[in-house]
């Protein structure tokens, strides 16, 4: 099993049940496609007699369980960034297929209803000494090119950093909280949520145009050589370096994309059509930084948006990455669940 090798984006496909207008609606027409999870297939239909056929290196029903989601998807990055390098979880989909459905669920009265941020939360601080190690968190949106902080609405145009020597990115403007337990830590991911809403509401736009970030920071006083960056733990390079007690930072990137929906240009003029160019620019450099991973090509344009800049330190390298696409059952949406099937296949 290559989970989480460097390098590599894992790509897992989930399907979300039939919601109840679905059930009813579509009621005399079958699914979209036809799961094999066993051989890890997904079968899109073309007509009645005939399909087509993509592999994924994880296949999740609509039987799966957030548990296992968790597992197959975020689990092997979240053990990376425990051990000190970066990583990026990220849900990608049409709006209304379960992205923040497998990202950002709470579960206050379900705990078996936790997503991906929740329960990886909570991995990382049952391997943490409190006394010796500390986890942060920041919580953004990234909406027509400009970064907001969720945590403090009035924090309205957060920029990049990029440490010159390292490659490492920041973004020190946004408001970074440590967390000491999982019950503060859900209360921080509902101010952000309904500071998203707000933000929303005020710019009469839907949640589902902009990207969520959680931006996990994990430091641990470790003893050994620490390497100069991350980026040299493949090689040997850090042998000439002490040993001694340093600290050894890793970094998680949760991203709930905006919804992947085409905004039919015909239909959308004025705001509209410059939000949905930009959410187009943002995913399209996003699958463009994908598909040169997948490649192994030697260069990953992450300067065409600013996800991409944001995502720059946590994916490729030493970094692990796990992008899981999301789609629905309805046969209505047939064309959108075969895009979505295609971004994820080139990822692979
Ligand atoms: P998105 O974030 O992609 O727009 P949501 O996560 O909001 O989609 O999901 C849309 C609706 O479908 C929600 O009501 C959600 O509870 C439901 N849903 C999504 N995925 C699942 C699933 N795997 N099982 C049951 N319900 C789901
Ligand atoms: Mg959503």
């Amino acid at each position: 099993d290559d989970a989480g090798v460097p390098g590599r984006v894992r790509v897992a496909v989930r399907l979300r049940p039939r919601n109840a207008e679905e059930l009813v609606a579509d009621a005399d027409f079958a699914d979209c496609v036809e799961l094999q999870p066993e051989l890890k297939r997904l079968k899109l239909r073309k007509n009645n007699w005939d399909s087509d056929t993509y592999e994924f290196d994880e296949v999740l029903t609509e039987f799966a369980s957030q548990k296992r989601v968790y597992e197959v998807v975020a689990k092997p990055v979240v053990e990376s960034v425990l051990d000190g390098y970066n990583g990026t979880v990220m849900a990608y989909g049409q709006t209304g297929t379960g992205k923040t459905y497998t990202l950002g669920r709470l579960g206050e009265e379900d705990t078996s209803a936790r997503g991906i941020m929740v329960r990886s939360m909570e991995d990382i601080l049952a391997d943490l000494s409190p006394e010796t190690d500390s986890v942060s968190v920041s919580y953004l949106q990234l909406y027509m090119e400009t970064i907001q902080d969720l945590l403090d609405p009035a924090n309205g145009n957060i920029s990049i950093v990029e440490d010159p020597k390292t490659g490492d990115v920041s973004v020190p403007g946004a408001t970074l909280v440590e967390i000491r337990n999982q019950k503060s830590f859900m209360e921080l991911l509902r101010i952000g949520e309904a500071h998203r809403i707000a933000a929303n509401t005020k710019l009469n736009t839907e949640s589902s145009r902009s990207h969520a970030i959680l931006m996990v920071q994990v430091k641990r006083s470790v003893m050994g050589r620490e390497a100069a960056f991350s980026g040299e733990n493949d090689n040997h390079s850090h042998l000439d370096k002490p040993f001694k007690p340093y600290v050894r930072k890793g970094k998680l990137v949760v991203v709930d994309l905006a919804g992947s929906e085409r905004v039919h240009k015909s239909g959308s003029e004025g705001h509209m059509l410059e939000e949905a160019k930009s959410i187009n620019l943002s995913l399209s450099a996003l699958g463009k930084c994908i598909n040169a991973l997948a490649e192994n090509s030697a260069h990953v344009p992450v300067r065409d948006s600013k996800l991409t800049r944001l995502l720059k330190d946590s994916f490729g390298g030493t970094a692990r990455t796990s992008l899981v696409v999301t789609i629905g059952p309805s046969p209505r949406h047939r064309g959108e669940t075969a895009s979505t099937i295609l971004f994820g296949q080139r990822a692979m």
